[in-house]
């Protein structure tokens, strides 16, 4: 135990985020660089290293998080390192982005601020980075089979470093022009500068894995004949067909998905753009959809210059302490903060667009909105609150609905979808196509980055005992398995 009175004597303290004015002035990451390094190792003392820890079962790579407590309260960062990369490829993202349903689960948080596990995760990796801790694994040898891995998400990439490190010659295809999914193109670079990705994808080039940029597997390879060519096939293909709302006004000019808007944001961070043809600058913005994509699109506003920026909800505001029905050790659905609603703006809950209005060159400029009510389980409108608020740029922020590959590879390979639009697999991540497994948002609908990381493990075992009949890679976590998380 790391410092037994340490929940006794010191309280919770996270890291600073630089001013609000400051940081919408640029796209660095929100953080005060370096504030956490001097907190962090008392903060790890407060970690109780206890008997059952819950923390583990919250976390769905099921990180050995009072084992890396004890060592980051000694100082013993080297160690702290190899006990969070055992089961957790990349904990430099997870540390950054993850919702951390560990804390959730942590039983501190039963009657005190919860230990602040996600803070001590991103510091040991970025103390493990600083050190030159983190240096390629490459396999002592090679087992002669070859894997293909489609899509270069977080699902992906640990697929491909586990099976690399495994012996097997992997490549990655990826039909954008660059690595990291929705890593890299979706998340904005204020929550996590992408040189995290850079290092990272340095690392498993030196290991071995291959990475193949603009090439959509189904359209420029046929995915069948990839299945030849490959003695294994992992699709990590994400779930990227957003939510539409069929509105009158939708065809306006202004109107746009969220997965229209940001990721041109991110190309601008890029270089390869100067200015987003989509912008926010001087425009009246309303996201619509109050989770995290929505809030990635206000912050988003903020830094284009938005003249306002309005976050609408269709439900009623969360509460800040855990409902009955969401006790502890649950991943409750509480009223968040995140660094973009500090930054500025509105939110507006229990309410529906009705249409939007624009002007006679089709160009978006009202949105009409009206307050909702759950009435008998069912939510109706609120006769007489219809009200327009004005509106230059819309962006729809309301989920996904699953995979957006139905005609190429899924109709290609033949693969079997579930009852939700995703790729159906069985406890071992395979589909119903002989030695072609799935991993991540493809198969589990849009998720979290550390599901996506615990799939992408989870699946190279799947292959890893499919290609050599059996595995000393990590053993798999079902979807199941780890039932407190989101
Ligand atoms: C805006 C936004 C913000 C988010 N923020 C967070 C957050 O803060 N924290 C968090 O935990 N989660 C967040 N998420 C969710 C998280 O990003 C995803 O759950 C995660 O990235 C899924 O990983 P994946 O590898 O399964 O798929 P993805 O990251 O979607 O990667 C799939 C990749 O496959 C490629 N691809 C698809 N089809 C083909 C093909 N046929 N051939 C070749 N390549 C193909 C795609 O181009 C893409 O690069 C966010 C999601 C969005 C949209
Ligand atoms: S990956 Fe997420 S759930 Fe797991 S320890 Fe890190 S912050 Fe917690």
């Amino acid at each position: 135990m790391a410092d037994p009175k340490g929940f006794l004597t010191t309280g919770r303290e996270v890291a600073q985020t630089r001013p609000a004015g400051e940081r919408v002035k640029d796209w660095n990451e929100v953080y005060v660089p370096g504030s956490l390094l001097p907190i962090i190792s008392k903060q790890a003392g407060r970690c109780m290293d206890c008997g059952i820890p819950f923390c583990h079962n919250g976390c769905p790579l099921g990180n050995l998080i009072p084992e890396w407590n004890d060592y980051a309260y000694r100082e013993d960062w080297a160690a702290a390192s190899e006990r969070l990369h055992a089961t957790n490829n990349f904990p430099e993202f997870t540390g950054r982005l993850c919702p951390a349903p560990c804390e959730s689960a942590c039983v501190l948080g039963i009657n005190q601020p919860a230990v602040t596990i996600k803070n001590v995760e991103v510091s040991i990796i970025d103390k493990a980075w600083g050190n030159g801790d983190v240096t390629p694994q490459p396999p002592e040898r090679l087992s002669g089979k070859t894997v293909a891995v489609i899509g270069s998400g977080p699902a992906g990439l640990a697929a491909a470093q586990q099976l690399t490190r495994a012996g097997h010659t992997v490549a990655v295809y990826e039909r954008a022009d660059r690595i990291g999914g929705l890593l890299r193109y979706g998340i904005p670079e204020f929550k996590m500068e992408k040189v995290h990705i850079n290092r990272r994808i340095e690392q498993m080039r030196a290991e071995g894995t291959k990475f193949r940029t603009e090439v959509e597997i189904g359209r420029d390879i046929d995915a069948a004949k990839l299945r030849r060519r490959y003695d294994a096939v992992v699709i990590a293909a994400g779930a990227t067909v957003s939510r539409d709302l069929p509105v009158p006004g939708r065809e306006l000019n202004g109107v746009h998905f969220a997965m229209e808007y940001l990721p041109l944001a991110n190309k601008v961070q890029e270089g390869d753009l100067t200015v987003s043809p989509i912008t926010a600058e001087g425009k009246h913005v309303v996201v619509i959809g109050g989770g995290d994509t929505g809030a990635d699109c206000v912050g988003t506003a903020h830094r284009q210059g938005a003249a306002s920026v309005t976050q609408l909800e269709i439900m009623p505001k969360p509460g800040e302490d855990r409902n009955a029905n969401q006790p502890w050790p649950t991943f409750p659905m509480l009223y968040k903060v995140t660094s973009a609603h500090e930054e500025g703006g509105e939110r507006v809950y229990s309410v529906s667009t009705t249409h939007f209005e624009g002007d006679e060159d089709g160009n978006v400029q009202f949105l009409h909105l009206v307050e909702v009510e759950f009435k008998d389980g069912k939510l109706e409108q609120k006769p007489g609150t219809e009200r327009k608020i004005p509106a230059q740029l819309v962006t729809l922020a309301m989920g996904f609905t699953g995979t957006d590959q139905q005609n190429g590879l899924v109709q290609q390979f033949g693969l079997e979808l579930d009852a939700r639009g995703n790729i159906a697999r069985d406890g071992q991540y395979a589909t119903n196509v002989d030695g072609v497994f799935v991993a991540g948002d493809a198969g589990r609908g849009q998720s979290l980055i550390v599901w996506a990381i615990a799939e992408g493990r989870s699946a190279a075992r799947g292959v890893d005992r499919f290609l050599t009949g059996t595995s000393e890679l990590p053993a798999p976590v079902k979807p199941t398995d780890r039932a407190l998380t989101v």
